[in-house]
């Protein structure tokens, strides 16, 4: 019996997260059994270049030595206390001192409870019920923010989640991504009971569509004329795309969200994320306010030392790396496309970026600005680039709807292996034929 059938007499789809069963381009996923810098590794001991990076943690390769000495080390002193630990105050500085607007910083173990906690606390401040979010834009799985979902419910073409029931349902308002026209007109509809808009920082769970430039600042604007706050949910851009996140990229125009959630690379490949902001909103959290959140495994101590310590690693020449990588393998990919005849475009936000298949003019301004345009795209065309690509021994993300994810481990070798690997991937794409509909 294989590993994955294993897994699947005992786990519902032999996998505990959907977009792992590889359903957005058939076939059977790959089974790691380790990973190292940049590669990942099956069961038989293949080695794969790894465009995924655990869906974003891996910003300095997989198992950097200084990190998993760090993770060694808490180890050591003990797995779990239930007791406030240094190690928790020392990440929570560490975020504080990239995004200073973090005045207050409660961590947890998942995005998903982030952004949750993060749309509590608004309701709290507030007294409203209403929540703003973006079709296609992805903030874990709770039960409101479900609804256009992007990650994997894009890849399943899922509308919402079943399971959710439907008042709650109706208190998130969805629109698309990039429309202002959109936003002022839900204000207008819903006077004062709009509690919060949540955005991804940039969106990169639809693919990677970056905001319009001062779309953010907008959101600012907007809320901050309603009384309603902005949450900049930066669990997957965080500290990825730059030292100071997304947040940190883009001050073409000032816009400062009450509220942040990070993840991912705050946790360095173990389960920590973030609810961060103004400390006059995150003091409403128990024990000092009202809005209750807990966690047995909070600020776990080991896991938030192998978050400290990527921080710590996470320098200019880390950042430097990372883009270099990303903007050389998005160039190889536009080339091998081009040569093969195959229209599409490198869609980035920073060193985020996802390959778009499909010509210009299915965009009225030559490139999917929101969720819609993303689903106009070529989207059929990725299967066979995908595994063309695993078959030269290189594992980019299973959907077309994901980012793929460069680290600083990925250095001019790998660069150009990937590189090598890309035209007979594009002769693939350019083979492809739509589905019947
Ligand atoms: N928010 C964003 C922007 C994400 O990309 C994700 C996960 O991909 C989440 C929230 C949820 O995080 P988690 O998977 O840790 O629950």
């Amino acid at each position: 019996m294989s590993e994955l059938d294993r897994a699947r007499g005992v786990i519902p789809g032999g996998v505990d997260s959907p977009v792992r069963a590889w359903a957005g381009v058939g076939g059977d996923p790959l089974v790691i059994t380790g990973a190292r810098g940049p590669r990942v590794f099956d069961e038989s001991g293949r080695g794969y270049l790894d465009l995924v990076g655990s869906w974003g943690p891996a910003l300095l390769g997989h198992a950097h030595p200084r990190v998993v000495e760090a993770v060694r080390d808490a180890a050591g002193r003990g797995l779990s206390f239930g007791a406030p630990t240094p190690g928790e105050t020392d990440l929570a500085e560490l975020i504080r001192d990239r995004v200073p607007a973090a005045e207050r910083v409660r961590l947890v173990s998942t995005g998903t409870e982030a952004t949750m906690t993060a749309v509590r606390l608004a309701r709290a401040a507030t007294g409203r019920d209403l929540v703003i979010k973006f079709a296609g834009h992805y903030h874990g799985h709770s039960d409101g923010l479900l609804a256009d979902a992007g990650s994997g419910v894009a890849t399943l073409a899922i509308p919402g989640s079943a399971g959710v029931p439907a008042p709650i349902a109706a208190l998130t308002v969805v629109l698309p991504y990039n429309d202002e026209a959109a936003v002022r007109a839900a204000f207008a509809a819903h006077p004062g009971r709009i509690a919060a808009v949540i955005t991804e920082a940039a969106a990169a769970n639809m693919g990677v569509v970056a905001p319009r430039a001062g779309f953010n600042a907008f959101l600012r604007r907007v809320t901050r004329e309603h009384g309603a706050l902005l949450i900049a949910d930066e669990v997957l851009t965080g500290f990825r795309v730059g030292p100071a996140g997304w947040w940190g990229l883009d001050r073409t125009d000032e816009w400062t969200p009450d509220l942040f959630t990070f993840g991912k690379v705050i946790g360095g490949g173990l389960p920590v994320a973030a609810v961060a902001g103004r400390a006059g909103v995150l003091n409403l959290l128990a024990p000092l306010g009202p809005v209750y959140q807990a966690g047995t495994l909070s600020g776990n101590p080991v896991a938030v030392a192998a978050g400290a310590e990527t921080l710590r690693l996470a320098d200019a020449g880390v950042y430097e790396r990372v883009d270099a990588a990303a903007t050389a393998i998005g160039a190889a990919a536009a080339e091998a496309l081009a040569g093969a005849g195959v229209p599409a475009l490198v869609s980035r936000a920073g060193n985020l970026f996802s390959i778009v298949f499909g010509p210009d003019s299915l965009w009225p301004d030559g490139r999917p600005r929101d969720y819609a345009g993303m689903q106009r795209s070529e989207h059929w065309r990725y299967a066979p680039f995908f595994h063309a690509l695993v078959a030269a021994g290189i594992a980019p993300p299973p959907s077309p709807f994901e980012a793929w994810f460069a680290s600083a481990a990925h250095d001019a070798a790998v660069v150009e292996e990937i590189a090598a690997a890309l035209p007979a991937a594009a002769r693939a794409a350019a083979a492809a034929t739509p589905p019947e509909s």
